[in-house]
């Protein structure tokens, strides 16, 4: 299958979901993780009409979306990998959405550097939510305090809270985990899903999927 036709699937089968679980149509945002694939892979997606992307690694996003955002500057790029402080500054400046904050320093880097460029960005606050000690993001217990420092006190704009469940686990649990951690703090949006578990991270209450091989091909 060619890219278009992967995204043309992928897109559809999102549609289905959220009408089989009663979602209301466009409640669900496609973020097309681009990650590994260079310009000339991702300007056919860009072509199609997609545009929320997702990148992990702030120093590769760099090389490649500043020319693709000004050819079509209504692209939404979002952050979705791990940040060290010290890339803070090049992330406000690239990024729209940063989906990957999970301590108070890297909360705190980015809140004054929202400030120094004028920049009002979104974010997600990422949960471990299988406690799995390589990962990313915060203990479930921890969270809920978290996003208050992160709102009051540092005026982050929060939008919601994402995760990536473990490998091995039937995802359903965790998805369930991070719907009822956002409720708790007043939080509508959910990023959770994958190209192996959109489809279920949807019947949870996913408002974004992060789908990349699937649409990409493998990497
Ligand atoms: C790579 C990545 C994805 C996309 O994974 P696929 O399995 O290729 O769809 C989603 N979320 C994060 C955080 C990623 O790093």
């Amino acid at each position: 299958m060619e890219i278009e036709a992967r995204l043309a699937d992928v897109t559809q089968r999102i549609a289905e979901v959220a009408e089989k679980a009663g979602r209301r149509p466009g409640s669900v945002n496609l973020v097309a993780v681009s990650k590994t694939f260079d310009a000339d892979a991702i300007q056919p997606v860009i072509d199609c009409g997609q545009r929320i992307f997702g990148e992990n690694r702030v120093q590769e996003a760099q090389g490649k979306w500043p020319a693709l955002k000004e050819k079509t500057p209504d692209i939404e790029l979002h952050l979705i990998g791990p940040l060290q402080s010290n890339k803070a500054a090049d992330a406000v400046a690239l990024f729209d959405v940063i989906q990957s904050i999970d301590r108070e320093k890297i909360a705190r880097a980015l809140a004054d550097e929202c400030h120094k460029q004028g920049k009002a960005l979104r974010f997600y606050v990422q949960v471990n939510t299988g406690l799995e000690p390589q990962k990313a993001g915060l203990d479930p217990r921890e969270t809920a305090a978290f996003v208050t420092l992160c709102r009051d006190e540092l005026k982050l704009n929060i939008e919601g809270l994402m995760c990536i469940p473990p490998a091995e686990e039937y995802p359903g649990p965790h998805f369930a985990l991070l719907a009822k951690l956002a409720k708790e703090c007043g939080l509508e949006k959910l990023s959770m899903g994958m190209s192996g578990d959109f489809e279920t991270a949807i019947e949870f209450g996913a408002t974004s999927v992060r789908v990349g091989s699937a649409i990409f091909g493998t990497r």
